[in-house]
């Protein structure tokens, strides 16, 4: 089956199932990403009930850039973490990040637990910005084994948190009390990563922070990580104020001072470290054949793949019409970290 259309999502985009018969490396928004260290990212659904006025991914509930969302069947993700712990030969943490929101995905309990069971999988985390988070979903997400959850909270503002986050539906408060039960009556540590965005929540940073240390988040992990704001070329925040990385590093030193706390950590503290990549199936300049078999997640897009070995991003040439189940020759132009983007010459 490879590929379901399950329906219409909003503005024209369309929601596809990815079964288990699909490559699992080489796209970027699902499967799984190696980029070289101990720790794989898993990605199994690209949905986001927010609208972040910052987004980096132009995900959520208004998106200008997006035409396909994809939710990944388990199997597929339990397979590709399999083969890379083999082909890799260590032990690895996973880290549950997606293009969206990971607690939008239908399956998550069932992934983590049976993430779990590899042998080789030392820890599984995930990152979410917290709007369905609630003491029931922690229980089930402890009982699944979940080690840590990896929070972005820039404010504890209410009213400030629904513009932030582009629904008026998210409730700060109901976010903080699952994170303080989470680490407080459960085994899942707390790891707050929020966004400075310089000139929109430098005060409320602080409060986060003190938050964050005050509940005991850190329980074997560092406790909180400030996080850049960049702007990306299909991201949110077009408006917002950018500044460079010496005057980020600055914020932060001063930060530290006036908080009496350490926001920097090395890759050590985290347990990370580098380690043999997954053996690259393309070259960049590679001229191949690729199926391709859906929209990929950005307007004009292609979703292929070649040879059932890897999933390749397709970027047709303008006026080349592309069709789902047709094959095209392409040239390779990008395959950093095994993340394959070709240009699409001709069927
Ligand atoms: S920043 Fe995260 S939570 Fe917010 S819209 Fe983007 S993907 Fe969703």
């Amino acid at each position: 089956m490879m590929i379901k259309f399950l329906g219409e999502y909003r503005d024209g985009r369309v929601v596809y199932y990815i079964d288990d018969d699909l490559p699992v490396f080489g796209y970027i928004a699902f499967g799984v990403i190696d980029r070289g260290t101990n720790v794989l990212q898993v990605r199994p659904t690209t949905i986001c009930p927010q609208n972040c006025i910052f987004c980096s991914v132009d995900a959520g509930l208004k998106s200008e850039h997006r035409w396909a969302e994809y939710i990944v069947k388990p199997d597929l993700l339990i397979r590709g973490v399999e083969e890379a712990i083999e082909e890799k030969g260590c032990s690895v943490e996973l880290l549950i990040d997606t293009i969206g929101d990971a607690l939008t995905y239908p399956y998550l309990t069932e992934l983590i637990s049976r993430l779990k069971k590899i042998s080789g999988v030392r820890a599984v985390a995930l990152e979410t910005h917290g709007l369905l988070l609630s003491r029931k979903l922690i229980d089930k997400l402890n009982e699944a084994g979940l080690d840590r959850i990896n929070l972005s909270l820039e404010t504890l503002n209410p009213e400030k948190a629904k513009y932030l986050y582009g629904n008026t539906a998210y409730d700060v408060k109901k976010v903080v009390d699952s994170a303080e039960y989470a680490v407080k009556e459960t085994h899942i540590d707390l790891h707050v990563t929020p966004l400075w965005l310089p000139g929109v929540n430098d005060d409320d940073l602080v409060n986060v922070i003190n938050w964050a240390l005050k509940i005991g988040a850190g329980k074997r992990w560092p406790p909180v990580t400030v996080q850049k704001f960049i702007k990306h070329k299909y991201g949110r925040g077009k408006s917002l104020k950018e500044v460079s990385w010496r005057e980020f590093w600055g914020f932060i030193d001063k930060l530290e001072v006036k908080l009496g706390v350490r926001l920097r950590w090395s890759m050590e503290e985290w347990g990370m470290h580098y380690a043999k990549r997954i053996h690259p199936v393309l070259r960049r300049g590679d001229f191949i054949e690729v199926e391709a078999l859906a929209r990929g997640w950005l307007r004009g897009e292609y979703l292929g793949k070649y040879a059932n070995k890897a999933l390749v991003t397709l970027l047709p040439r303008p006026g080349l019409k592309i069709s789902p189940g047709s094959t095209y020759l392409v040239r390779v132009l990008d395959t950093k970290d095994n993340l394959y983007i070709a240009r699409v010459e001709k069927q």
